[in-house]
């Protein structure tokens, strides 16, 4: 595992206001979100191929460590319950990377269509759903559409989609911070499945 539940734990502890600071750049997130979701009379209510069946990687060690600090307000039944599915989820993965086959699976926070760590969950799955533009400094403008509910809508992309840049800068820079105050050089590339297990060990 790429990070053990002591280091995070020494995240939590040592490193309290980037995780603060990462609630305030998700707050902006959800805000410039609904603003933009508003422009379309977009609402997310749930689907029967929700996003949540989509493997997402993370990239982030303040997002885990994010994700970590919401994990340890759970019940331990709730851990428990999360990790085992936690760990059939990262089994079947495999399987499935062995066989050369990519099927959905469903995220091990969703219960009931309900994410168990909504507060605390990745910025992907915050920005995930309506048409999205984001300013690379090397590649440029790059566009993004609406999820497949969006797309059933008709709308165009038009003039308003989100603009994912000051988002994804807000999260590098405190990244960067978070990295050289705690030396820790340990990429990150997770899905929710595997952050979890990670909190197990
Ligand atoms: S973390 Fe929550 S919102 Fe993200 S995929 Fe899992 S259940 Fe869905």
């Amino acid at each position: 595992m790429p990070l053990s539940y002591r280091q995070l734990q020494d995240i939590l502890t040592g490193q309290a206001d980037a995780i603060r600071q990462l609630q305030a750049i998700y707050a902006a997130m959800d805000a410039r979100y609904a603003a933009a979701a508003d422009r379309y009379s977009f609402e997310c209510r749930g689907c029967d191929d929700s996003c949540c069946l989509t493997r997402f990687y993370h990239h982030t060690l303040v997002e885990l460590a994010g994700l970590f600090s919401g994990y340890l307000t759970l019940s331990a039944e709730e851990r428990r319950c999360i990790s085992q599915n936690a760990q059939t989820y990262c089994h079947v993965v495999s399987e499935d990377e062995r066989r050369n086959r990519r099927t959905p699976h469903l995220c091990p926070l969703n219960r009931d269509t309900q994410c168990l760590l909504y507060r605390e969950r990745p910025m992907i799955c915050r920005l995930h759903g309506i048409p999205h533009i984001m300013r690379h400094p090397y590649k440029g403008l790059i566009t993004g559409p609406g999820c497949h509910i969006f797309e059933a809508t008709g709308q165009p992309a038009g003039e308003s989609p989100l603009d994912r840049t000051p988002h994804y800068i807000a999260l590098a820079n405190l990244e960067k911070v978070l990295r050289n105050a705690t030396g820790i050089e340990t990429p990150v590339r997770l899905t929710i499945a595997q952050m979890i297990v990670c909190f197990e060990t």
